[in-house]
């Protein structure tokens, strides 16, 4: 491989600087493409646009606007926007962490989990921070993408996984070093809270306090606690190898009935 071309996108938008720090850190890696929603898609998975058009909008050399997903972006991007295909995608840096089963509902992991489907190596990258924590170390974040795109770059990544990273908030010196972790096992998170609005009318918020974990030390969220970057492998489909071997022996006494 000559200059290794490196697709970014993310679901906090363009105009996100954990976007604009990642695609900087990444150019002393290789060639830098970023496609990128024009607006939030936090929390909008991997849903794609097949109902509408999609526009793209070239902002500078490299660099493109899109009014799709972070799906899309990517998609897009790989089969065929980008007259050679990256090498490796990116997705990121988030805006907050994407641990546990919030895996499912990210657009920044589904933007690397679409790298992975449409053939390339990808990973999701985003910084553990609240949403009033004021002190952003980005740079933190960029500095070990840059680092792990080159190891990724160099070793490659299995066909069937994607990785999601997640990075603590605090000065690259101060990390802890690195746990291959399992996905945490999220208690409590959402409550569904019912107001008023100045019509009268209900309205919902999804909302709630912060998760709490279930203790486990090989898991993302205990790995973040310890200052650790955690890095867990994705698989870039549901299915569940386990299970389809126990489920052989299963009996389904009303499905066969049914059937027969
Ligand atoms: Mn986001």
């Amino acid at each position: 491989m000559s200059i290794p071309r490196i697709l970014i996108t993310n679901d906090d938008g363009i105009h996100s600087p954990g976007l604009t720090l990642l695609a900087k850190a990444l150019e002393a890696v290789g060639e830098v493409w970023v496609i990128a929603p024009d607006r939030e898609r936090s929390a909008i998975s991997h849903a794609i646009t097949i109902n509408h058009p999609i526009r793209m909008h070239r902002l500078r050399e490299r660099v493109y606007i899109c009014d799709g997903t972070p799906a899309d972006c990517v998609l897009l991007g790989v089969r065929g926007f980008l007259e050679d295909p990256p090498h490796l995608v990116i997705s990121g840096i988030n805006r907050g962490p994407n641990l546990g089963i919030d895996t499912n509902y990210s657009g920044t992991v589904a933007g690397a989990h679409e790298g992975r489907l449409c053939g390339v190596p990808s990973f999701a990258i985003s910084l553990n921070v609240t949403k009033t924590e004021e002190k952003l170390h980005f740079e933190t974040a960029a500095r070990f993408s840059s680092q792990l795109a080159a190891d990724i770059l160099e070793r490659g990544l299995p066909d069937d996984i994607f990785l999601n990273v997640n990075v603590p908030n605090i000065p690259f010196d101060e990390l802890n070093g690195v746990a291959i972790a399992k996905l945490g096992q999220r208690i409590y998170r959402d409550v569904v809270v019912r107001r008023t609005d100045p019509q009268g009318r209900d309205y919902y918020w999804i909302g709630g306090d912060p998760p709490t974990w279930a203790e486990d030390e090989d898991d993302d969220f205990h790995a973040i606690l310890q200052n650790r970057v955690s890095i867990t492998p994705l698989g870039r489909d549901f299915m569940k190898e386990e299970a389809f071997e126990s489920m052989q022996t299963w009996t389904l006494a009303n499905v066969e009935e049914t059937l027969q």
